[in-house]
Formats: C-alpha cells, structure tokens, sequence
C-alpha cells in the first residue's frame, strides 16, 4: 500500500508498505479521507517527542472496514485508544486514560495510508449519506465540542447567555464556534491573523464576527464569558488573560511550547478558571458524528480536498501560509 513517512524534521516521503495485519479486536480499515491536523504539522517541525520519526502520522481518518463480517461498512475512526478498565475509562472520562494510545503515535501507526489497523470498539458506522471526506472531520470537532463542554461545565451554566471569543481560526476554532452556535451562545467571536480564514469562518458560521489580533479589541467588543485558546501561544494567553471577565473561564487547547503570558494575578483576584482540553471521550465522539450527519454543524464545505498522492506538498503549503482553508483533508483511496 501507499503511506505518507514522516522520515525526520520538514521531511515526508510516499513509500510502498505493507498492508497491516488486524492484531486480536482490530480491523483493517481501508482510509478514504484523512485530514491534516495541526499535530501534524507539530511533529513535521520535529517538535513532538511523543511522534518521533520513522513514522506513519495521521490521525483523523474515515473509510471502509476492509474483510470480516462488517466488511464494507462504512464508519469513521475514534483513534483514542483506551485501557477501558482504569479509574479515568470507567468514570466515564476515557480520554484521560492512564494508557491512553493515539493512531500516529508509537506503538500505533497512522493512517496517511491506504489502510490502517483499528480497534473495533473504536469504529463509528456513519450514514450513507454522509460524504467521507465529512466524516473524516468527526475527530477534530469531537476536540472542538469537548472544549466547549468543559468551558460550559466550569462556567455553570449553558453558553446561551454567554459571551464567547475564540483564539484562532484552524479547523478546531472553527468547529469550537460551530458547536456554540449550535448551542445558541449569545455572542460569538473569532481572532485570526489570516484573512482568508476569517472570510471561510465568517461565511460557514452564523452571527460570529471576525478580526486580525490588531483590531480585536476594537472591532470585537471582545470582553468574554468564556475563551476557547486554539492556539496556545504567550500573546493568545496574554490577550485572554486581558479580556476574560471576573468569574470566567478559559479553556486553553493549543499544544505550541511554552508556558508565558498568563497572567495569574487577575486569575486569582478575580477568581478565573483556566483550564486545559484534550480529546474528547468516546460519547462525545459518536455524539459529533450524529452532529455532522444531521447537518447541526453547518455545510461543511470548508475543507480543501487533495489526493495523498499530494501529500508532500500539502504539508509544505500549509507550512508556509500558502492554504487558506482551515483543513486540508488527503484522500487515500
Ligand atoms: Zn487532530
Ligand atoms: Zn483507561
């Protein structure tokens, strides 16, 4: 089969591999759509120690289970693997695993390939009327729709009466402020440095207004209940550290290094909850799926769509801000 070998720091290459072998409670998927994912990106710069190279990365793939008795069937991947049987599986917050294990990290490979092994409890079947290359998209909204639950649970309350601003405009802020609007939040903000993005976001979100970092706190009003950080910088974290109101809450998601711009003072004075997300637990993932299949989520017609065989020059054009769409998915078969 063809995969998509993330070989050392800024280098990919497709290689003729093996198709993999289901080990005991796996299935061969065969991967129609795959997206790229900022994680992605984090272990190409080389940055990811838990992603070190020769390695096959992917993680947000949707396709056909590939022989067996559901051969055929068409379902989109939950790549969290969890123990199951740990304190933190069996209160019901799986992703919090002890032995959490992720396709695209050691020991389990990616799916930037024609085919990957799953764990069948990991398996989502979607409707047939759901295209691949959406159902591809469940994982990074399950990221999205979890940070948004955890905001509403530390804020008490639902999001219908808050006001939400959202730090970046890739495909988790963008779903972040999907699943708000699906939850009726009472304003709706987005900062992103890239044009192109805010004109996607402004066009596939209702009532959401957008702006560069320059202009947000003139253009946004931007004052907020609840901050969802998607990208995790020192001058996202200082600027949410600024405009979150006394009692709320931050929610921090992006996984760039570095810990700077929190200010902890205001934290403590005016009793703000921050709080990191990762993940998603397993309900939260087929919840999503349901979202995407019953068009809750919007259109989704954001993504840009290209072959694997595309794949090198897809990671190099979104390295250098060539790619204006919030997600590029592969399509491997
Ligand atoms: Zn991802
Ligand atoms: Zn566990």
């Amino acid at each position: 089969m063809r995969a998509l070998v993330y070989t050392g720091p800024h280098s990919l290459a497709l290689q003729e591999r093996p198709v993999p072998a289901p080990g005991p409670g796996e299935v061969l998927v065969r991967v129609e759509a795959v997206g790229i994912c900022g994680s992605d990106m984090h272990a190409y710069h080389g940055h990811d120690t838990r992603r070190p190279p020769p390695l096959v990365l992917g993680h947000e793939a949707a396709g056909r289970i590939a022989g067996g008795r559901r051969d055929g069937e068409r379902v989109t991947v939950n790549p969290l693997v969890t123990c199951g049987t740990c304190a933190a599986c069996e209160s019901g917050r799986s992703h919090l695993c002890k032995d959490r294990q992720i396709l695209s990290m050691p020991p389990r490979p990616g799916a930037f390939a024609e085919f990957v092994c799953v764990p069948e409890g990991n398996l989502v079947r979607i409707p047939d009327d759901l295209p691949v290359a959406k159902a591809a998209l469940a994982e990074p909204m399950a990221v999205s729709y979890h940070a948004v639950n955890q905001g509403a649970r530390l804020l008490g309350r639902p999001v219908t009466g808050a006001d939400c601003l959202i730090f970046g405009g890739g495909a988790i802020g963008l779903g972040a402020a999907l699943v708000l609007a699906m939850q009726g939040a009472r304003r709706l903000c987005l900062v992103e440095p890239n044009a192109a993005r805010r004109t996607v976001i402004a066009r596939s979100v209702p009532r959401i207004r957008c702006a560069a970092p320059e202009d947000a706190e003139m253009a946004l009003d931007a004052v907020a209940d609840l901050i969802l950080d998607a990208v995790g910088s020192a001058s996202t974290r200082k600027a949410a550290s600024r405009l979150i109101r006394p009692g709320g809450v931050i929610v921090h998601i992006g996984l760039l290094p570095g810990m700077e711009g929190l200010d902890i003072r205001k934290i403590t004075l005016q009793e703000v909850v921050v709080s990191g997300s990762y993940c998603y637990t397993a309900q939260e993932f087929r919840d999503v799926v349901a979202a995407l299949a019953s068009g809750q989520l919007g259109h989704l017609d954001w993504p840009e769509e290209r072959d694997l065989s595309g794949a090198v020059e897809a990671f190099a054009d979104i390295d250098a801000n060539r790619v204006g769409a919030p997600k590029v998915i592969l399509h491997c078969n």
